[in-house]
Order: C-alpha cells, then sequence, then structure tokens
C-alpha cells in the first residue's frame, strides 16, 4: 500500500465536487502530503449505474494510488476492439486488445462500473485522510480572497481551491466575464445509456457475448452504437448516440424504450437482441463548452485551478473525459509535493496549465473529429471511409492517420502512452522548484494490476 509523502510544507487544499476529477486531484493532492478537504453538493457519492472505459493512460496512474484490490477484481478486459457498420459488418478490428495494450503502454485497458469506480475513489481518498463534506453546494467563489461558500453557509479559504464541479460548473460561470459565454452548449448529439444484467437475458447468444468481453462499436448514419462488458462479464453497457431531440433546456429525460428500438431497427441483429431486452432508458443530451483562455489563476491572496469537466467537457467518443480528469488529478497533485513555500504555489499552478491544457484541449477537438467519421451518412463519403477501413482489415499494423482514432498507429500512442506522472517529474527536474521525495512503499497484492510504485524523484 502506498502512503502519504511527508512535504516540506501542509497546504489546504480544497476541491469543488467530488466526481471522477475532484476524487482523483483529492488522492493525488494527499499522496504529495497535504491536507484536502472536498465539497460535494450532492448528498453522497453520485455516479449514475453505467460503465466506464479506463485506458492506460489513466490505469497507468490508478494503479500507483493503492486502489482497493476489488475494484480491480471487478474490471473486464477487451479481448478485442472491433468497429462494425451497422449492419453487423466487421470495418476493422484489433484483436487480442487487452493483451497489446499491456504490451505496447505496460498499463491495461479496463472497463468498469462507475459505482464501484467512484466508491473505491472515495474509500481510498478517505483512507488518505480527505475529509469530505457533502450535501454542500458551492455558491460564490471570492477568486480574489480565495474564499468560497456554500448554500447552507459554510466558508472555507484554501491555499488552493480547485474547480472540479463540472460542466454546469459554478466555478467557471464566476471565474469567466459574463459575456463570455453562458451555460453550456449543446453538441447535437444524445446518449441513450442502459445495462442489463445476466439474469435479464435468457439468449444463449447475447449471453456468451457479454461473458467474453469486447469493445464493439457500431457506425451509422447520424447514430453510432457502442458496447462492452461490465463487473467480469456479468453485465453489458451499451451507449447509444443519436441526434438530439430533447427540448432546449432540458439535458436528461426518462425515454422511450418504443422510440428507441425504432431507431435501431436495421442493425445489426446481435446489436438489437440487446436493445429489445431493455425495459427502460435514459436519454442524456451531450453538451460542451468554449475552450477556456486560462484553467488557473493565481493572486497574492489566491490560487485556483480547473480540472475534469469543468474546464473540458468532451464528447465521450474517444472514452477520455474521465481519463482526462484523472491525469490532471495526477498532474496537479504530484506538482503539489513539489511545493516548498507557499510562494510557488502559484509556479507550480503554471506548470499544471503548460502540462495539461494543451493536451485537454487537442483531445476535445479530436473527439468531435471522431464523431465526423462514425456517423457519416450512406453514400460516397461512406463508402470511402469503409473502403479505407477494409483495406486493412486484415493487417496487423494500420496506416497513420487511420479514421478510427483509438487504432491509428500515431495517435493511439500519444493518447494511451502519456505518463502523467513521467511529464510532471520531466518538468520538474528542468525546472528549480525541486524537492527530493522519499516515500514509503508496501507490496501490493496484485502485481499485475495495482503493483507498481509510487515512484518519486527530484
Ligand atoms: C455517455 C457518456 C459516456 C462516457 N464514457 C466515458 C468513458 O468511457 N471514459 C471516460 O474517460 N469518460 C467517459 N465519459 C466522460 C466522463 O463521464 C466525464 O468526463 C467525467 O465523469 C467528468 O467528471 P468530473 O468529476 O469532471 O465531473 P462530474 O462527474 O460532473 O462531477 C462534478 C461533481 O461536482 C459536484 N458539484 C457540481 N456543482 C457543485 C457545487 N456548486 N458545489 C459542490 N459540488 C458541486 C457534482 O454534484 C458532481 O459530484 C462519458 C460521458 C458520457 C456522457
Amino acid at each position: 500500500m502506498v502512503n502519504a509523502f511527508q512535504p516540506a510544507i501542509q497546504l489546504e487544499v480544497v476541491v469543488i465536487g467530488a466526481g471522477i476529477s475532484g476524487l482523483a486531484v483529492a488522492i493525488e493532492t494527499a499522496l504529495s502530503g497535504h491536507h484536502v478537504i472536498v465539497f460535494e453538493a450532492a448528498d453522497g457519492l453520485h455516479e449514475i449505474g453505467a460503465g466506464i472505459n479506463i485506458s492506460p493512460n489513466a490505469s497507468r496512474i490508478l494503479r500507483q494510488w493503492g486502489l482497493p484490490a476489488e475494484l480491480w477484481a471487478s474490471a473486464t478486459h477487451p479481448t478485442s476492439l472491433s468497429v462494425r457498420r451497422y449492419s453487423g459488418e466487421i470495418l476493422a478490428l484489433e484483436k487480442d486488445f487487452d493483451a497489446k495494450m499491456r504490451v505496447r503502454y505496460d498499463a491495461p485497458y479496463i472497463e468498469l462500473h462507475r459505482v464501484d469506480f467512484q466508491t473505491a475513489l472515495y474509500i481510498r481518498a478517505k483512507e488518505l485522510g480527505v475529509e469530505f463534506r457533502f450535501g454542500e453546494r458551492v455558491n460564490q467563489v471570492n477568486f480574489e480572497t480565495g474564499k468560497i461558500t456554500t448554500h447552507s453557509g459554510l466558508n472555507a479559504k484554501g491555499d488552493i481551491v480547485v474547480a472540479a464541479d463540472g460542466l454546469w460548473s459554478v466555478c467557471r460561470a464566476q471565474f469567466l466575464p459574463k459575456d463570455f459565454e453562458g451555460v453550456p452548449r449543446p453538441t447535437g448529439d444524445l446518449a441513450y445509456r442502459l445495462v442489463l444484467t445476466l439474469d435479464q437475458i435468457q439468449d444463449l447468444e447475447l449471453r456468451e457475448w457479454i461473458s467474453k468481453p469486447s469493445l464493439d462499436i457500431w457506425l451509422g448514419p447520424h447514430s453510432h452504437a457502442v458496447g462492452y462488458s461490465l463487473r467480469g462479464g456479468t453485465e453489458f453497457n451499451i451507449v447509444l448516440l443519436v441526434p438530439d431531440d430533447l427540448p432546449a433546456g432540458i439535458s436528461r429525460q426518462v425515454g422511450s424504450v418504443e422510440e428507441m428500438r425504432a431507431h435501431f431497427t436495421n442493425w445489426d441483429p446481435i446489436l438489437t437482441k440487446f436493445i429489445a431486452v431493455a425495459d427502460s432508458v435514459k436519454k442524456w443530451k451531450l453538451m460542451h463548452r468554449k475552450e477556456m483562455r486560462r484553467w488557473v489563476y493565481s493572486s497574492s491572496n489566491s490560487n485556483f485551478a480547473f480540472l475534469g469537466d469543468s474546464c473540458h467537457p468532451m464528447l465521450p467518443y474517444l472514452g477520455q473525459g474521465a481519463t482526462s480528469a484523472i491525469e490532471d488529478g495526477a498532474v496537479l497533485g504530484r506538482l503539489l509535493g513539489h511545493i516548498q513555500t507557499k510562494e510557488q504555489i502559484g509556479k507550480a499552478l503554471e506548470m499544471y496549465e503548460q502540462l495539461r491544457k494543451h493536451r485537454g484541449d487537442a483531445i476535445v477537438k479530436e473527439t468531435i473529429v471522431q464523431r465526423d467519421v462514425f456517423q457519416i451518412v450512406d453514400g460516397p463519403k461512406q463508402r470511402e471511409r469503409d473502403e479505407l477501413l477494409l483495406s486493412q482489415l486484415n493487417e496487423e499494423t494500420k496506416h497513420a492517420p487511420f479514421p478510427i482514432r483509438l487504432l491509428c498507429p500515431q495517435f493511439q500512442p500519444w493518447l494511451f502512452g502519456y505518463d502523467a506522472c513521467a511529464e510532471v517529474d520531466k518538468a520538474v527536474s528542468k525546472d528549480s522548484f525541486v524537492v527530493v521525495k522519499d516515500v514509503k512503499t508496501e507490496p501490493s497484492p496484485d502485481k499485475s494490476d495495482i503493483g507498481s510504485h509510487r515512484q518519486l524523484n527530484g
């Protein structure tokens, strides 16, 4: 188990939001030896019952956090990544996907149930001494004094305040001049999200499909679908992406199962059989925001940083919203481990922004490019795409730039090969505010997934 580092000075860090980004930064900051208090508007943990893909760029970080062994035991490891036309024809395939990920990136590609994931992060944060104030919605953020106030009248001031309050971020609204932007903007897409359990499914073909975990994407006109197994192959997560028809101002709504089925009538029979099992569904409007000019703010009295969806919400088409938030949290928390005086906080925040903003903004743009490839309507452009994909179907290594970005030999290493901790260590080794860390580690139960040590150096 990894223990916290003893820093030169202990900072008070206030985090707003206990979603994945808030928990990520809380864990890494606590591991750096600082005191963290998290203010969360909800009465408890709020993640929904759905799946989440965690690619090697984030699993590499999670392995260093000493998360509960149950989390790793619950993960599924997709044995293949396949991309199909909506008819079912395979257009692109990466066999032995998980094994290749481990060889290429020395970290697994896993699929988790969000509730399991958020619970594991929370347990670890608590273990590291992070304090939580649930049911406390922050409604005022004073960027000059560094003071925050909650609905109930609680005040807090941190050496650093971290905005991890998601897409609808109050911090962001108060940070940016009123005329810059208002509420999040629709992307034009919505997601139907459903999770099916094995007890709901009698069909042997579907049961076998779930028990052999794979990651599958179906491409169709103005729509696409993603499916993968959860919890050791006992549940199946489906996300169906279709044009947004929710009224303006409505971001979530109970959907009609019949309407959903009708939309996918002529799709791959395996997908329609899965959809037929669902007895209820929710619709989620997918939204994004303008790129922010700055992710940090520092004055003589206050220090602020944004991370996760509060500064880079994105379409989920590369499965990178949460993984980027984990990268953000790891970079920020680890940089704070190098602080020796409070005067260095501003410098650490600058470095955080330099290390993270360009990458975060670039991934947001790639998700939009990916949508345009996934959702081409039938016709000459679609035939061109399919011919290109099929021409490389049996090739072990695709040619860059490959339109399916997760399989592109240039883009995939850039995305999955990123090592947040190494990036911090490289950056601080070139700079002056460096403190050599000595972290005690104990052997962990499963070396393959959680065995790596927190290697800190100066
Ligand atoms: C359909 C879909 C599929 C996705 N699939 C993937 C995937 O496979 N892989 C992946 O990496 N990402 C995926 N994502 C993206 C990912 O879910 C998000 O990027 C991630 O959850 C964002 O986490 P966050 O903590 O920044 O924000 P949130 O999860 O929104 O958390 C913000 C937290 O702040 C709290 N809060 C808000 N306002 C206040 C306030 N004023 N005071 C106190 N607390 C407040 C909220 O209650 C919440 O707990 C997907 C997204 C969607 C929609």
